[in-house]
C-alpha cells in the first residue's frame, strides 16, 4: 500500500442522497421504472435532477406519502399498492419495479421488502418488484446504484460458464468500445450487470470473473463474490494508466498473452497520450481539492496527478473500502491526504486556507466557492460523462481545464473592467 495519510472525519455532510442514481439507472434500463417512496422533497429532487433530461414519458415517479398517510401503516400499504396498480396499468410495458426508500420517518417505517413481496405475488409473470433504499440518512448519491444492483443480484441464474462480467453502469458506446477491446484480446463471453434490459439479467457462478467498472460498488461485489464469482483485483478505468492497468488484469485472469495485450493496447495508448498533451499544459502545477460525494474521487486523483500533474491538496472520499481501493492506494504519489468522511464547515476552512485551483464538489458548495474566487467541478459530472477507457482520457482531463479556463477569462475580464 502507498503512503498515503489516511485520515477520518465525521460531523455535517453536504452530498446527495442515493436515490439520484435512478437518473442513470432509469436510462440504462429502459424496461424498468424506478418508484420513490418518499415524500414531496424527494419528487423535487428526483425532478430537479431528472426532469429536465426527459422527453419522453419518464421511466421514474414518487409515490408521497401524505400526513394522513402518517395516521396508520396499514393506510401507507394500501395507497401504495393502488399507486403501483395505477401505473402497471398505465403502462404494461414495465418489466422490473423498483420500489426505492427515502429518509422521511413515515417511510422508514414502511416494510418496503414485503410491499415488493406482496405486490410480486399479485403481479406475478407480469412485473418483477423488487426494492432498495435510496435514502440519505444511509447513502451517498453513487451508494443507489449499489443498492440497487445488490438488490437484483438473487434474481441472477447460476452458472459455472467462463466469462467476463463488468460491473457498473457505463455509458453505452464507452462499454462497446471496451468489449471489442476484450473480443480482441480472445475473451469471447463478456457480460455486463446492470445489462441494458432489466430482464436480460447475466449469469453468475464459479466461473464469473468480475471486473469492476465503478468503484462504489462495495455490497455489490460481496454479493457477487458470495455467489462464487471472483472479483479482479485492479484500479479504476478512468485514465490511459487506470485503464491500461484495468484491461490488463482482466486479460491476465484469461491468461492472455502478454505479446497479443501489448500489441492491441499500444496504439490506444498512444493516440491517448497525444490527446492529453493540450490539457496536461493547462492543468500541470495546479493546485487541487477534492471533496467527498461521488467515490470517484481517489481514482480522478490518482489520474489528474500522475497523468495531468496537479498537486493533490486533499482527497475526501465519503467512505474508503481498503480491500477495493488498494490497487488505487498503490498509485498515489507517497503523503497524499486522503480523508474519508466529512465534517463540512472544517473542510471547507481548509479549502480556504490553501487556496487550491480547483476544487472537485457537489452542486451546493460549488456556488458558494465559486462567489469566493475558487473554480470547482460538480462531481455529479463525472457520472453523467463517459468517461471511461484509454479513448476517453482527454475527454476526462478537459473536464477539469475547462472551468480553469473559464476562470482566467473571468479573471481577465474583471482586470479589464477595472
Ligand atoms: S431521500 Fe431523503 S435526502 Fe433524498 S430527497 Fe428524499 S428526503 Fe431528501
Amino acid at each position: 500500500m502507498s503512503g498515503s495519510t489516511l485520515l477520518k472525519e465525521t460531523g455535517p455532510r453536504e452530498v446527495f442522497c442515493g436515490l439520484t442514481s435512478i437518473v442513470w439507472l432509469h436510462r440504462r434500463m429502459p424496461d424498468a421504472f424506478f418508484l420513490v417512496v418518499g415524500s414531496r422533497t424527494c419528487a423535487h429532487l428526483i425532478q430537479s435532477a431528472a426532469g429536465v433530461m426527459i422527453f419522453a414519458e419518464p421511466r421514474f415517479g414518487t409515490a408521497i406519502l401524505e400526513e394522513r398517510d402518517l395516521a396508520g401503516l396499514a393506510d401507507a400499504h394500501e395507497e401504495l399498492d393502488r399507486v403501483v396498480k395505477n401505473l402497471l396499468k398505465r403502462r404494461p410495458e414495465i418489466r422490473t419495479l423498483f420500489l426505492v426508500g427515502s429518509c422521511p420517518s413515515e417511510v422508514i417505517k414502511i416494510d418496503l421488502s414485503r410491499a415488493a413481496e406482496r405486490l410480486n405475488t399479485q403481479f406475478q409473470g407480469k412485473v418483477t418488484v423488487i426494492n432498495y433504499s435510496g435514502s440519505g440518512i444511509e447513502t451517498t448519491f453513487t451508494q443507489g446504484e449499489d443498492g440497487a444492483l445488490k438488490a437484483l443480484i438473487p434474481l441472477l441464474p447460476s452458472s459455472t460458464k467462463q466469462q467476463l462480467l463488468l460491473v457498473g453502469t457505463l455509458a453505452n458506446p464507452v462499454e462497446d468500445r471496451l468489449k471489442t477491446i476484450f473480443k480482441r484480446l480472445g475473451i469471447q463471453n463478456i457480460d455486463s450487470f446492470p445489462p441494458r434490459q432489466s430482464t436480460e439479467l447475466p449469469s453468475i457462478g464459479t466461473g464469473t470473473k468480475v471486473l469492476l467498472a465503478q468503484p462504489y460498488l462495495t455490497d455489490t461485489a460481496r454479493e457477487l463474490k458470495n455467489r462464487g464469482a471472483e472479483i479482479i483485483q485492479a484500479p479504476f478505468p478512468l485514465g490511459v494508466q487506470g485503464s491500461t492497468l484495468w484491461i490488463e488484469a482482466a486479460a491476465n485472469a484469461f491468461n492472455v498473452n502478454k505479446s497479443l495485450i501489448d500489441s492491441t493496447l499500444e496504439p490506444l495508448i498512444i493516440r491517448a497520450q497525444k490527446a492529453l498533451k493540450p490539457y496536461i499544459e493547462k492543468l500541470s502545477g495546479k493546485k487541487l481539492f477534492l471533496l467527498p460525494e461521488s467515490q470517484l474521487e481517489i481514482p480522478l486523483a490518482r489520474f489528474l496527478h500522475n497523468e495531468c500533474g496537479m498537486q493533490l491538496v486533499e482527497v475526501g472520499v465519503p467512505y474508503l473500502n481498503r480491500e477495493m481501493m488498494k490497487s488505487e492506494l498503490d498509485l498515489l504519489p507517497e503523503n497524499t491526504r486522503i480523508v474519508e468522511g466529512q465534517h463540512v464547515e472544517k473542510q471547507l476552512d481548509r479549502v480556504r486556507a490553501n487556496q487550491p485551483d480547483l476544487v472537485v464538489c457537489g452542486m451546493g458548495l460549488a456556488n458558494p466557492l465559486e462567489a469566493e474566487g475558487i473554480s470547482t467541478k460538480w462531481s455529479i459530472e463525472m457520472v453523467f460523462s463517459p468517461i471511461h477507457g484509454i479513448d476517453q482520457s482527454s475527454d476526462l482531463a478537459e473536464l477539469f481545464a475547462r472551468p480553469l479556463h473559464r476562470h482566467n477569462l473571468l479573471t481577465q475580464k474583471t482586470l479589464e473592467t477595472v
